[in-house]
């Protein structure tokens, strides 16, 4: 198996923008690399703001002013015709404990590029351009997610933060100190101060599909918001060995039904729509005691506002006909429920002319996970591309995605904003 540094040396550049993007990726996966060549760069560590500061380095280099917000935020901004409003991009540079060098660097590193191409060529966008940088989008270290986003949009609460305690048992409180704010600071993060006339944000697919067709890059279509719902199969214990067949109440093969007949679920909802059990409780939980009561979560995503309430009404519906008549009870309890962003259709109609423009097949992505458009997206008008991940494989080590595929997301967006 070929490591990080070895795929990096295989690349072919065969454009400026391919050799500066290439140079920085591999600059940034210094900090924090691990033995297996993966990244560990947690939210609020050392290693996160080593790599902020790079990045704020290169932004200094051409111009961009630097400010950092309550929540750790980094923000360069680069001078445009118009200072009313901010076009916005980027991502994050935090990773997963054992994670990959693209996951957010991608979409930090791109949003970089084209600022330094505009700075190369003499060109003066529309509005202020701000690159971006948010703090632990990941959540590893507090067990939470889109944390630097969430603080910049105003969505943060002090219940949350009371709740936190890193690995080491640290409060949030302490860690946020370590980068010299506050909880004070923390919870009244700047905020976007002025209208964002458009969010961007290029982030490697975490899946196959662009490999699949055989595309570098794909228009993400809506960001899926995900639900929870906690469903209890209330059964009765019983004697693994006296009970006889025919006077069991078992919930987990209750349960298992459930679980087994789930995947058709979504299908007849959308196409877009996905629901995934990924854990379950069985209680007792003893080998010769029949379960009395299983508990697990469903998992259910759509990227349609409308769609996703009729999914959470068809999985807990689904629940109820299993059990129907069996003496087994069930209870569903919806704990979750995050709104799915959808982007504008004239906001994708404009990027396909910039696909188009640059002779690529426009193909539309769901994104099935969060990412911090999402969060601006609760206000703001936001776009997303995705770009080619080599296998799918993404929060490991092996995480691969072409530098060519960047650089022609770079020129993409890049046109996509000109053009705006
Ligand atoms: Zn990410």
């Amino acid at each position: 198996m070929r490591l990080f540094t070895d795929k990096m040396a295989a690349e072919k550049l065969e454009d400026p923008i391919s050799e500066r993007l290439h140079a920085r990726i591999l600059e940034i996966s210094k900090i924090g690399r691990t033995e297996n060549e993966g990244a560990k760069r947690m939210g609020y560590s050392k290693e996160e703001s080593q790599a902020k500061d790079k990045v704020i380095e290169w932004m200094q280099e051409i111009g961009m002013q630097i400010r950092k917000d309550g929540a750790g935020n980094v923000f360069g901004t680069y001078q445009g015709e118009d200072s009313s409003k901010v076009f916005m991009a980027g991502s994050h540079i935090d990773t997963v404990p054992d994670g990959g060098h693209f996951d957010g660097a991608a979409g930090v590193l791109t949003a970089l590029e084209i600022v330094t191409l505009w700075h190369e060529a003499g060109y003066t966008p529309k509005y202020d351009f701000e690159v971006v940088i948010f703090s632990d989008e990941e959540g590893s270290r507090f067990s939470s997610g889109l944390t630097g986003s969430r603080a910049f949009m105003g969505l943060m609460t002090e219940e949350e933060l009371d709740k936190y305690r890193d690995p080491d048992g640290q409060t949030f409180d302490e860690v946020i100190r370590n980068i010299g704010s506050d909880r004070q600071q923390f919870l009244t993060a700047e905020g976007p101060g002025k209208q964002i006339a458009m969010y961007a944000e290029i982030h490697i697919e975490q899946a196959k599909q662009l490999e699949q067709k055989n595309l570098p890059v794909g228009i993400v279509s809506g960001i899926a918001g995900a639900t929870r719902t906690k469903i209890t199969f209330h059964g009765a214990a019983g004697h693994a060995g006296s009970t006889p067949m025919t006077e069991r109440k078992d919930a987990l093969v209750k349960a298992s039904e459930f679980i087994s007949t789930l995947p058709g679920i979504p299908k007849s909802i959308s196409q877009t729509a996905v629901a995934t059990v990924g854990k379950m409780s069985v209680s007792p939980g003893g080998v010769n005691v029949i379960p009395g009561e299983v508990e697990l979560v469903v998992d259910a995503r759509d990227i349609n506002e409308e769609n996703q309430s009729k999914l959470i009404q068809a999985v807990a519906d689904h629940a109820q006909d299993i059990v129907h008549d069996s003496g087994i009870t069930v209870e569903t309890d919806l704990t979750t429920r995050v709104t799915p962003i959808p982007i504008d259709p004239e906001v994708i109609e404009r990027m396909e002319a910039s696909f188009k423009r640059h002779d690529l097949l426009p193909i539309h992505l769901p994104s099935g996970a969060g990412h911090d458009a999402m969060t601006v997206g609760t206000k703001f008008p936001v776009t997303m591309l995705f770009v080619r991940s080599i296998q799918g494989i993404s929060h490991n080590p092996e995480e691969f995605t072409h530098i060519e595929d960047l650089t022609q997301a770079v020129k993409v967006l890049k046109d996509f904003f000109e053009n705006l």
